[in-house]
């Protein structure tokens, strides 16, 4: 394969430990590309030792000072000059990125990595702002807040937007002054592991930036226990995150879980429903269904039920589901072979529970390997079913029909996950009235998802905890110390 390819793979993708490549270790795990199925490369997994080695050289990396000390004007730099290489590299970390994960090219390089650039170039602005509270002074006490970079900090995140969501970590962590240990997921190392390449020539000195790959319950479990992590920020599935918060509660590690979503999208009759078709079809089917903020269960006005379930079938058979290199494809293959299966045994749930299914359903016609999948949709007679309740984490919509808002608002609600809500309408009091009544961290009126750093993104009940988002990134990531002055 590495023959024909337009920019090199490891053979073995190893840790990356105080600015060193690793030799592999004897645990090796294959790299699959999910359009053919094929092994593209290896994976070493970190054992506790390389783990520690990790978590070692972060410290002292940031007891030396290496980043945290810089001051603010070289920080700066360093990070414009991170965005600068994103750019001139971004054809490479797209096709690494798009290749390893089924992720199609075309949304990776327009829409994913170019947050890369922004998201360094917004925590460089950041820096050059940050000027800490003045001291209050009264009569006996002079007292000020030092705020402090928390540590280490443990990253971990998954395979879904793999270098998208650890570069974000990666740059609020930097911004805060800490040292890392990053672990992206096993199955989708690539373009997270030439990132690290990019971070060093950009001028990260060594030891700031660590990355470890293996499996979570041993690599991610070692890491988020270790006694030198003093903070731990999670991207994934909500049982992952159950189990990192019980593993970090005995060191009182802080933790921020960024988990899963059934987020639902109420599309009502005073909507624009051009608008909300176009909306509703970006809102599950892009980034092959696998975002945390799908809208995937879609609430209709019964008034205009028939027509727009027609009209969202219709236009979710045109979308084109191929390899995901080619820049004509909007839907790739599905992550790994697990998911597929995951995703697949959802239609068959969706039907012996009364379920209609309205398009999509199975592998699309001449895609006879790698995980493809159909852009699916079904009508559901009731919430409480499996397929509106579990997130499915893929091309797959949930539709329900409700008679008046009141009701739409409850089934939005009953739910135990509250990420996102979407609502598409014109009519200002049901707007009101939804933004007061959704429980979920984001709430979006007449629009598909947009992120913006300046303001919280997180989620009520099982979608997690804290919000990424730079106040609760600030208060994460570093220690508050009051300092109090007798005068
Ligand atoms: P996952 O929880 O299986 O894995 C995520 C990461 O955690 C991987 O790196 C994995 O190796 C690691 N991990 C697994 N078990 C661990 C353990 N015991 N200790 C430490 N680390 C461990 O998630 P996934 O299936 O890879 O990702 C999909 C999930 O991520 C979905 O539920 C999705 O909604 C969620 N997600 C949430 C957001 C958000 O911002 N809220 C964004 C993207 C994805």
């Amino acid at each position: 394969m590495s023959m024909s390819t337009p920019y090199r793979l490891p053979a073995v993708v190893t840790s990356f430990i105080d600015g060193q490549w690793q030799s592999a270790g004897s645990h090796l795990l294959p790299v699959i590309n999910p359009a053919n199925e094929e092994t593209i490369a290896q994976l070493s997994e970190a054992d506790a030792n390389e783990t520690a080695a990790a978590v070692a050289a972060a410290r002292r990396a940031h007891e030396q000072g290496r980043w945290a000390d810089l001051p603010a004007t070289e920080k700066q730099r360093i990070f414009r000059q991170i965005g600068a290489l994103t750019t001139q590299h971004l054809d490479e970390l797209a096709w690494l990125e798009s290749l390893n994960s089924g992720l199609p090219l075309r949304y990776v390089h327009s829409r994913q990595l170019p947050r890369i650039v922004s998201n360094f170039s917004f925590f460089a602005d950041w820096l050059s702002q940050n000027t800490e509270r003045a001291g209050v002074q009264d009569d006996s006490y002079l007292r000020y807040v030092v705020r402090e970079p928390a540590g280490v900090a443990a990253l971990i995140s998954p395979w879904n937007a793999p270098l998208a969501l650890a570069s974000t970590k990666i740059a609020a962590a930097l911004a805060f002054g800490n040292s890392c240990v990053v672990k992206t997921a096993e199955t989708t190392p690539l373009a997270v592991a030439r990132f690290m390449g990019i971070l060093t020539e950009a001028g990260v000195p060594a030891g700031v930036v660590n990355l470890i790959n293996g499996r979570g319950h041993i690599t991610g479990d070692a890491l988020v226990r270790h006694k030198d992590v003093r903070v731990v920020s999670f991207t994934g599935g909500t049982a992952t995150g159950r189990a990192i918060a019980a593993a970090a509660a005995p060191g009182l590690k802080r933790v921020d879980l960024e988990l899963g979503g059934k987020s639902a999208n109420i599309i009502t009759a005073s909507a624009n429903l051009d608008d909300a078709l176009e909306g509703a079809l970006t809102a599950i089917y892009t980034n092959n269904g696998q975002q945390c903020f799908a809208g995937s269960r879609i609430l209709l006005e019964h008034s205009i039920a028939d027509e727009f379930l027609r009209r969202f079938a219709e236009r979710a058979r045109t979308i084109r589901v191929g390899d995901p290199l080619d820049r004509a494809t909007e839907i790739g293959p599905l992550a790994n072979e697990a998911h597929y299966a995951r995703v697949q045994s959802f239609v068959g749930a969706a039907l012996n529970e009364g379920g209609r299914l309205l398009c999509g359903g199975q592998r699309p016609a001449k895609l006879e390997t790698g995980y493809y999948f159909e852009p699916t949709a079904v009508l559901m007679p009731s919430n409480d079913t499996q397929v509106c309740q579990e997130e499915i984490f893929g091309p797959f919509a949930a539709f329900q029909t409700f008679d008046n808002f009141d009701e739409a608002l409850r089934i939005a609600n009953a739910s135990d996950f509250g990420l996102v809500s979407y609502l598409w309408s014109n009519d200002l009091a049901q707007v009101n009235q939804a933004m007061r009544a959704i429980k979920a961290g984001v709430v979006l009126v007449n629009t598909p998802m947009t992120l913006d750093l300046r303001f919280p993104f997180g989620g009520y009940k099982n979608s997690g905890v804290g919000r990424e988002g730079i106040d609760g990134m600030r208060h994460f990531y570093t220690e508050e110390k009051t300092v109090t002055i007798a005068l």
